[in-house]
């Protein structure tokens, strides 16, 4: 009996389809929130889930993209039930992995017709996975037991040698059992271009490598695939930590050349996750999930590989629970847009104010913008609240050259993934023309990593924005990884030296070198240069003396909320902060 679990907020909602469905022969489970669907979904794996999307708190988006970390709960069809049809739900649903869409009010035969299509569908599909699997298995299993290395990919055989190593671990109390569950980076992308069968052997010929790299080293090893594009490497028991190092740096060697699947060259980028029996997990599921809990942070940091450490949970749940919280901020209102002067010291006033976002959140507090921009641009709601900044800051600054105040430039920040919006150039050109504020008026701040990840699309767009009269800077200078050619290949005005060598500025060598060679190169350049974060009157000495005329910091003033700000501008006088 297939059985149905329903995440509904709505008690008749719920009720009917509960007893519509177990007349159908479906065993039902139910969730009155999202929160207690998750923890039902985990527990009892069902066959198939049905879910609300408006909900308090955790919403059905928060539903699946929770069911979508693991493995287990990943595979579960979804089906979205919602009041609302449009195309925007339609696609961030089916972006987040559901499978279909049932919009209320919706007939029972409806549902009906859509969860026999999914489990029909997913019994299929689980039948296919068996078969390719053991297609793997025998595939494996001949090139191995040749070499007489123990390795499958089998799960029952490596849940199995598991518990044989958790055995023998007892007698060696200090020694760990490493559990390494790798991912291909950009599977689905690599499986949506060049299909499935290629992306089957890719995953293959990578197994593949690894149990060559295994051989060669004389390491036993047992590797098991798991879900679609996980694949789980149990390694021997270890005393020693730099061993596993050694091992997971000698898989990546493996990645570095391309392969070749089907006439295809790929290139292949491995993430790995990291859990150690039995400090992370005495058993194998809790291990398991350890190892993925490590991997997903793996992901999300951009890095090549983690072991598992206790704070993950934590951070993950933060958050999984600030991305839910961030999709309807900008609707409900819910940032500030603060200002922090930029002086300068020639001339003795205020000629720039940098929009800094703020988000005094009420459920979880005020949430630094360090934090939550990262989470905002890979779960794409930076376009969004790029926008609302945009807007905001050149209204703000419309209404202050309305009051006279002619010479400010607003700096608004922009995100390396905002300018692979394709619209961006038009989106920035109409809220100029409705907030009336004159290009020239309005300076963008881009920081290195748009260069180095978009060279081509992010010089055209820079080329159009400066062809409308924009003012453009370079942000964090010195930190990335542009190199000073950039400066002359894109057609930048500013240079803003990153607060890390302002900092060091007074005590450090190396530090004030930098400032004096990028002082120096910016001078001949011709391009502006503001110094970021300056907090003392010697680190303002220093930079007068490089020759470095705007100056932004503490030392004039923290970002300030609009009243604060209007204040300093009537009120700013350089001689009271240096005589
Ligand atoms: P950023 O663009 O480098 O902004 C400067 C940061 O340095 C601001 O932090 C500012 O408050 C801080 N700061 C300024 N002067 C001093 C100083 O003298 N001492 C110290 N210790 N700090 C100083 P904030 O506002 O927390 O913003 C952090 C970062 O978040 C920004 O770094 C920027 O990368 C990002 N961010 C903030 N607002 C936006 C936004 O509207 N859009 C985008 N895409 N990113 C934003
Ligand atoms: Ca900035
Ligand atoms: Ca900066």
């Amino acid at each position: 009996m297939a059985s149905i679990l329903i995440i509904e907020d709505e008690p008749q909602i719920s009720l009917s389809l509960e007893q519509f469905l177990k007349l159908h022969g479906f065993h039902v489970l139910t969730a009155e929130n999202g929160q207690k669907g998750v923890e039902i979904a985990q527990s009892q794996l069902p066959d198939l889930v049905l879910c609300d999307i408006m909900m308090p708190e955790l919403d059905g988006y928060g539903v699946r993209e929770k069911l979508a970390i693991h493995h287990r709960t990943d595979s579960i069809p979804f089906i979205f039930l919602t009041a609302k049809a449009s195309l925007d739900n339609l696609r961030q649903g089916m972006n987040l992995g559901a499978d279909d869409y049932i919009t209320k009010p919706f007939k029972f035969a409806d549902v009906l017709t859509s969860i026999e299509a999914r489990l029909k569908r997913q019994k299929s599909l689980s039948l296919h996975y068996q078969q390719e699997i053991k297609s793997l298995e025998t595939l494996l299993q001949s090139d191995f037991q040749a070499n007489a290395i123990n390795s499958s990919l089998s799960q029952l055989d490596i849940q199995q040698q598991f518990n044989l190593q958790v055995k023998a671990l007892k007698s060696a109390r200090t020694a760990v059992i490493p559990l390494l569950l790798f991912e291909i980076g950009q599977y689905l992308e690599i499986s949506s271009s060049y299909g499935h069968a290629t992306t089957h052997a890719l995953f293959s010929k990578v197994v593949e490598r690894f149990g060559q790299y295994f051989q060669n080293q004389n390491i036993e090893t047992i590797m098991s695939r798991l879900g679609s594009h996980h694949l789980a490497l149990l390694l021997p028991l270890t005393e020693q930590s730099d061993r596993i190092t050694h091992i997971v740096n000698g898989l990546f060697t493996t990645l570095e050349k391309d392969f070749h699947c089907n006439q295809q060259s790929i290139k292949v980028q491995g993430y790995l996750g990291i859990a150690l029996a039995t400090q992370d997990g005495e058993d194998w599921e809790s291990l398991l999930d350890k190892a993925e809990i490590a991997l997903q942070h793996t992901l999300q940091q951009k890095q090549s590989y983690q072991y598992y450490d206790s704070s993950f949970q934590n951070q993950l749940s933060r958050r999984y629970q600030i991305e839910n919280l961030l999709r309807s901020a900008v609707k409900q209102q819910e940032f500030e847009l603060y200002f922090q002067p930029q002086v300068s010291i020639k001339e003795r006033k205020i000629v720039g104010a940098e929009a800094l976002i703020r988000w005094p959140n009420s459920t979880i507090g005020a949430i630094s913008p360090v934090e939550f921009i990262p989470i905002a641009e890979a779960s794409s709601s930076i376009h969004e609240i790029g926008t609302w900044v945009l807007s905001k800051a050149c209204q703000q600054a419309q209404s202050w050259r309305l009051e006279g105040i002619l010479d400010l430039k607003v700096s608004v920040n922009i995100s390396s993934i905002q300018l692979s919006n394709s619209q961006l150039v038009e989106e920035i050109q109409t809220v100029l023309e409705e907030t009336h504020l004159p290009p020239y008026c309005l300076d963008l701040e881009l920081t290195e990593s748009a260069f180095v990840k978009y060279p081509e699309e992010t010089r055209n767009i820079m080329k159009r924005l400066k062809e409308l009269g924009i003012h453009l800077s370079i942000d964090d200078f010195g930190t990335g990884y542009a190199s000073l050619s950039y400066l002359q290949s894109f057609p930048f005005d500013t240079i803003k030296i990153d607060r890390c060598f302002i900092r060091k500025i007074t005590q450090d060598r190396d530090s004030l070198a930098i400032v004096e060679s990028i002082t120096k190169l910016a001078h001949k350049l011709k391009l502006g240069i503001v110094a970021e974060g300056v907090e003392k009157v010697e680190e303002l000495k220093i930079l007068q003396k490089y020759g470095c005329d705007t100056i932004q910091g503490y030392f004039f003033s923290p970002p300030c909320p609009v009243d604060k700000f209007h204040q300093l501008l009537h009120d700013f006088s350089f001689g009271k902060y240096i005589n």
